[in-house]
């Protein structure tokens, strides 16, 4: 799905809209249509500057995962820490949600869920249907 407003090339403000609207925006050159994730400033293809808005489908297949267990608080949970090939051809990092360390497995499909963790909704992956 395409949307017709434009982003500033170094604006993720639009990203973490989508994210707290329950949307997996991304930054899609206006001249190639190469999709760029995280945003950056000029398109490395083309060298364009002018950005649109295109909507994730938000699925996509485990490229890597690891287990972090370096804890953000004393008491933290290990976190699986996900690299997801998106259908739309970009990478992109983040937690997987509600799937069992025995269960994983690379390019296994996966999907975007958006969790409150803290005070912030983030975009965490779990196998398709899984997010709840
Ligand atoms: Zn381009």
């Amino acid at each position: 799905m395409t949307t017709a407003s434009t982003v500033s090339p170094w604006d993720d403000a639009i990203f973490w809209e989508g994210v707290d609207g329950g949307r997996l925006l991304l930054a899609r050159c206006a001249r190639c249509s190469r999709i760029q994730h995280p945003p950056s400033p000029m398109c490395p293809s083309c060298g364009s500057v002018s950005w649109d808005v295109q909507e994730s489908s938000g699925k996509g297949r485990l490229h890597s995962w690891i287990v972090s267990h370096h804890p953000s608080r004393p008491d933290a949970e290990p976190r699986v820490v996900v690299l997801v090939d998106l259908d739309d051809g970009v990478r992109f990092v983040s937690n997987l949600h509600n799937v069992q360390l025995d269960e994983i497995q690379v390019d296994m499909p996966v999907e975007v869920t958006f969790q409150l963790v803290g005070d912030t909704v983030l975009p965490l992956f779990t196998r398709p249907g899984g997010g709840t």
